[in-house]
């Protein structure tokens, strides 16, 4: 399994807690029991309660590199794609550091360099405010706005970097210049689709044409605000996001990007270690073992080959 979203790093800061074992919906050893290939690990940035975005998102990564230093015996940090298949041929599982909430780079070019040299290779353009880099789709507010200059400049900079393009949180004007701009596969970390759960963070048929045709790929999210609308993330309603996203968008635009430690909703999938259960629901559904690889690692995969250089 490779999951494109979780926010277990922020955890990990604000309790001083450990990531090999914890009550989290994500630990180490609950990856190990879920069959985790790789895992996305945002640093989560909430804008109106830090003064320096840079200074706290570097805080945040900090505590959660020595985390992943501590137990190399189990994961390491996949910088680009041979680092994944390196750590794939020893027996280890990946780490690759992201951030949600680009207004972490403070609106400087300089910071994308900085960031990069200290390991992120994913961002979260926005969170749910606006920033240098664009607008959120929280509440159709800014629905149709677009990227900024700056994060027109930045799209391009982080595909020739090498470093993945997160359309999540992000206004759909600001999608669909993501689709425009950036000569690379973009990914939804953690979106699902909008006809089937009406929601502002969901992609409408329309996006997930296009980001289809883009090469890229979402996650379907676990919260059940965005599943159903309901208190409880229930796994039938992951089942239903996913046989609509390929039905509408195929077979190749669906990963895996379960929120985990950001979502505050009951699950029935209380935590990664439970991901057969998702597997199970969709071969009874009929889906067959290679198109549930493909939803679970594959289609991820592919796209860390080709962004991650
Ligand atoms: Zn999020």
């Amino acid at each position: 399994m490779i999951d494109l979203h979780c926010d277990t790093f922020m955890k990990l800061l604000d309790e001083k807690s450990e990531l090999r074992k914890n009550d989290y919906h994500i630990d180490l050893l609950k990856m190990l029991e879920g069959g985790s290939k790789a895992q996305v690990f945002a640093n989560f940035i909430h804008m109106e309660s830090v003064s320096e975005p840079k200074k706290h998102c570097t805080e945040m990564l900090k505590y959660g590199k020595a985390q992943l230093e501590k137990n190399d015996d189990l994961i390491g940090i996949a910088r680009n794609f041979k680092e994944y298949e390196t750590l794939q041929a020893e027996g280890k599982m990946a780490a690759i550091l992201a951030i949600e909430e680009g207004g972490a780079l403070e609106g400087k070019m300089e910071n994308l360099h900085y960031f990069y040299e200290e390991g992120v290779r994913l961002i979260t353009l926005t969170w749910n405010y606006p920033n240098e880099i664009g607008y959120p789709n929280a509440g159709y507010t800014h629905k149709d706005k677009g990227l900024t200059p700056f994060g027109i400049d930045l799209v391009r900079e982080m595909n020739k970097k090498g470093m993945l393009v997160d359309v999540s949180h992000l206004s759909d004007g600001g999608f669909y210049d993501c689709i425009k701009y950036s000569n690379q596969p973009i990914v939804a970390s953690h979106s699902n689709a909008r006809a089937v759960c009406e929601h502002t963070r969901n992609l409408t048929d329309d996006m997930l044409k296009k980001l289809a045709e883009n090469g890229g790929i979402t996650g379907i999210n676990y919260l059940s605000a965005f599943l159903d609308g309901t208190n409880f993330s229930k796994v039938e309603s992951m089942v239903k996001h996913i046989e609509y996203i390929k039905q509408v968008a195929g077979m190749d635009t669906v990963a895996l990007g379960s929120d985990f430690d950001g979502v505050d909703c009951e699950l029935e999938m209380p935590t990664i270690a439970h991901v057969d259960m998702l597997k199970n629901a969709l071969n009874i559904k009929g889906f067959t073992c290679e198109e549930i690889d493909r939803i679970f690692f594959k289609n991820a995969e592919r796209v860390l080959r080709e962004v991650l250089k």
